[in-house]
């Protein structure tokens, strides 16, 4: 059986005392059997990373450069990010795609360098309400699924986790519902097993978008949600430990 993993998207919130006190009230707290990721802010991580050091909690990063060093002028190395302790790296969040432009062939050598550092990275796909309004979620879904295989091969997917954000979901309170989120997973578990079925079993798949400790629970219970990438309720810690406690 596939863990559950629960990974909180800090994005850019919050201060140096704030994320302090989130990540002491998380490790006080009990996530019952789910496994836990943190990803705040990158001038962040050196100092939660420390903090996490003996805890199972995970750190992760937000984003990953692309390249290996050189001059990418605010650009973050997945060797430094490693440094910090991350086993994660959020790559594709909706955020990046729509607001920096990233392209999916952008993401994809994003999420090579994360592998070739170590860093699990979390491959962020979903569409805008247009697209799903228009009927081409699988596509758009596929698409951006697609130029990640086309990079690292299944054996790259194979070292990931998924995440599938509906882009109308993300920050809205407007949730998927656990049957439209239950069928985009089992579409992309499938697309995954025409290519290598023990691969499609093994992969996490993640929801994210309106996750909260009040809907968690019948979200987490559909076959092909394996956890879930937590935006906002991720920032209090009794909400973040309530969607764990959920699994
Ligand atoms: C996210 O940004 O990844 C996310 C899921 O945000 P929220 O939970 O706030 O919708």
């Amino acid at each position: 059986m596939r863990a559950k993993l629960i990974a909180g998207n800090w994005k850019m919130n919050g201060n140096l005392q704030s994320a302090i006190d989130l990540v002491e009230g998380i490790m006080a707290g009990d996530p019952g059997k789910a496994r836990l990721a943190v990803c705040p802010p990158a001038v962040y991580l050196m100092k939660v990373g420390g903090m996490l050091a003996q805890s199972k909690i995970a750190l992760g990063a937000q984003n990953v450069c692309d390249r290996e060093s050189g001059a990418f002028t605010g650009e973050i190395a997945a060797s430094m990010l490693k440094e910090c302790g991350c086993s994660y790296a959020i790559v594709g969040h909706s955020e990046r795609r729509a607001l920096y432009g990233e392209s999916d062939e952008l993401i994809a050598a994003r999420f090579a360098m994360a592998l070739q550092a170590g860093i699990t990275p979390i491959l962020c796909l979903g569409e805008t309400l247009d697209e799903r309004e228009d009927g081409v979620t699988e596509a758009v879904v596929a698409r951006q699924l697609d130029a990640a295989i086309d990079g690292s091969g299944i054996a790259g997917i194979a070292q990931s986790v998924i995440a599938y954000e509906p882009v109308w979901a993300i920050g809205t309170g407007k949730v998927a519902s656990p049957a439209q989120a239950q069928a985009v997973h089992a579409f992309i578990r499938d697309r995954l097993a025409q290519l290598d079925s023990e691969v499609a079993q093994q992969v996490q798949i993640l929801y994210g978008g309106s996750m909260n400790p009040a809907n968690a629970a019948e979200l987490l219970s559909q076959s092909d949600i394996d956890g879930g990438l937590i935006g906002g309720a991720a920032l209090k810690a009794n909400d973040f430990l309530a969607i764990a406690q959920a699994v």
